[in-house]
């Protein structure tokens, strides 16, 4: 009996322990080098490639991009291809801005310091994040509760304090807190919504897509003059509709 244990126990061990060094060897550093992974340096080399390089110049912006983790605000298994060039879906249809689009339009309303900007379309939160960085006191609304709650969860998990997320019709703006310095919208309506311009200050910057559904948009800039409005294109642009 002793024997046919004793001769059992290293026939065990010589087909278990290569099974656990195969998995050591092969499960764990694929493990960490997904967990280790550099979020840091992409977030770098994204803001030398696709804004640096694009034209993006404020360097306000530029460290705000820097810094704010856009890896959080997308899914999980979205998380490896968060720095992409590209925007990317957050659920219900819905997508996170391409990176550069964000800075862009961040750049275009001259984000700074102590601005109240609204914003339409909360999403994922990061833009919301990348105006809160920059010191702006920041209003967001957003159709989809399930968004809604969501941003404002990653937003308070990541410790961003001046930013209020509202669930409701952008399209009615937030006459509470108007007039804004700055209004940014990010789905796109069919024409320029008049509530959203009484809402903004006189000299106040707002920046949306617009155009039909499904279809190529124009991103323009509104400038509100004293008795005049002062429209600007810039690009073409895809986003998604802003609902009625
Ligand atoms: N700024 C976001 C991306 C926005 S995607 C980010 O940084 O992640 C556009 C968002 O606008 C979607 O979440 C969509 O649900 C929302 N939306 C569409 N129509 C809307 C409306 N009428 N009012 C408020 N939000 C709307």
């Amino acid at each position: 009996m002793n024997i046919k244990i004793k001769k059992q126990y290293p026939e065990f061990t010589n087909m278990v322990m290569p099974l656990f060094i195969s998995v050591f060897l092969f499960v764990l550093p694929y493990k960490t080098a997904l967990m280790a992974q550099d979020f840091d340096k992409l977030r770098d080399e994204m803001v030398e490639e696709q804004l640096i390089k694009r034209g993006i110049k404020p360097e306000t912006v530029l460290e705000a991009m820097r810094t704010v983790p856009r890896h959080r605000f997308v899914p999980e298994n979205m998380q490896n291809n968060a720095y992409i060039d590209s925007p990317l879906p957050i659920g219900l249809e819905q997508t996170i801005s391409q990176p550069y689009i964000v800075a862009y339009m961040t750049e275009q309303i001259e984000a700074a310091k102590g601005m109240k900007v609204l914003e339409i379309g909360t999403g994922s939160g990061y833009q919301a994040a990348v105006l809160s960085y920059l010191g702006c006191e920041v209003y967001t609304i957003e159709l989809l509760e399930e968004l809604a709650v969501r941003a404002e969860k990653t937003l308070n998990d990541l410790n961003y304090k001046n930013i209020k997320v509202k669930c409701g019709n952008g399209y009615l703006g937030w006459a509470e807190e108007a007039p804004f310095d700055a209004i940014i919208v990010t789905a796109a309506p069919e024409k320029i919504p008049e509530e959203l311009i009484e809402q903004l200050k006189t000299g106040g910057k707002m920046i949306l897509p617009v155009g039909p559904v499904n279809s190529l948009q124009l991103l323009k800039l509104i400038t509100k003059r004293n008795r005049r409005i002062i429209e600007t294109n810039l690009a073409p642009v895809r986003f998604v509709p802003m609902v009625e």
